[in-house]
């Protein structure tokens, strides 16, 4: 299992995370912040994460 959060007060919508992410896992919500499309694609790469310039979002597994 593993979560995906979104830091609302660091993210600034920029998308980046959206465009990097190599699984297409992720889109945006109606406020257009990012979420999951589908949590089936993500492969926890962390890339989101890693290349976020905000730190606004974290990718945190949980178990196996
Ligand atoms: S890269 Fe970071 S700041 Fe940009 S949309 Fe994604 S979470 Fe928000
Ligand atoms: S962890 Fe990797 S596959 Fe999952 S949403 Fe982030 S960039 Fe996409």
């Amino acid at each position: 299992m593993f979560l995906l959060t979104i830091n609302k007060k660091w993210c600034k919508k920029c998308n980046i995370c959206i465009d990097l992410c190599p699984s297409n896992a992720l889109t945006s919500d109606e406020e257009g912040y990012p979420k999951l499309a589908d949590e089936k694609l993500c492969t926890r790469c962390k890339l989101c994460e890693l290349r976020c310039p905000d730190l606004a979002i974290e990718v945190e597994v949980i178990g196996k």
